[in-house]
C-alpha cells in the first residue's frame, strides 16, 4: 500500500533489522524499543488492524500468531515469558496503520501498562 511505513519496510525500501521472517510475515526490531527485546511482527500484506486481519484472512492471522511464537523462540523469550501488544485505533495509540504485534521481553513487564 502506498504511503504505508510498514509496507515500505517489508518491501525493503526503508531499512530495518530483521529478526525472523517467512513467506507471509516479517519481524524486525522496533526503532524506539520499550524493553530490552522489542520486536514488531507484521503480515507482509497490508491490513489495518487485528480486527480487519482476523475477519478478512483467518489463515494469515494464524500465521502471524505463529510468527510471534517463532520470534519469542528466536529471541530466547519462550522460557522467561514476554508481552504481546496490538495497539488499535486512537485510544490504543496505534500510530502505524498496518497491523503489527509488539513482542517485548527480557525484563519483568509492568501491569497494568498505563
Ligand atoms: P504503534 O504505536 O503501536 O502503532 O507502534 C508503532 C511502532 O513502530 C512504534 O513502537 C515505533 O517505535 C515503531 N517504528 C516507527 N518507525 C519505525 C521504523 N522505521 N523501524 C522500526 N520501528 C519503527
Amino acid at each position: 500500500m502506498a504511503d504505508c511505513l510498514f509496507c515500505s519496510i517489508v518491501a525493503g525500501d526503508i531499512p530495518s533489522t530483521e529478526v525472523w521472517s517467512d513467506d507471509r510475515c516479517y519481524a524486525f526490531r522496533d526503532v524506539n524499543p520499550k524493553a530490552p527485546v522489542h520486536v514488531l511482527v507484521v503480515p507482509r500484506s497490508h491490513h489495518l488492524n487485528l480486527a480487519e486481519l482476523a475477519t478478512g484472512d483467518a489463515d494469515l492471522t494464524v500465521a502471524l500468531m505463529r510468527g510471534i511464537a517463532a520470534v519469542a523462540d528466536a529471541e530466547g523469550l519462550a522460557g522467561s515469558g514476554y508481552r504481546v501488544v496490538f495497539n488499535t485505533g486512537r485510544d490504543g495509540q496505534q500510530t502505524v496503520n498496518h497491523v503489527h504485534a509488539h513482542v517485548m521481553g527480557n525484563r519483568a513487564m509492568r501491569w497494568p501498562p498505563g
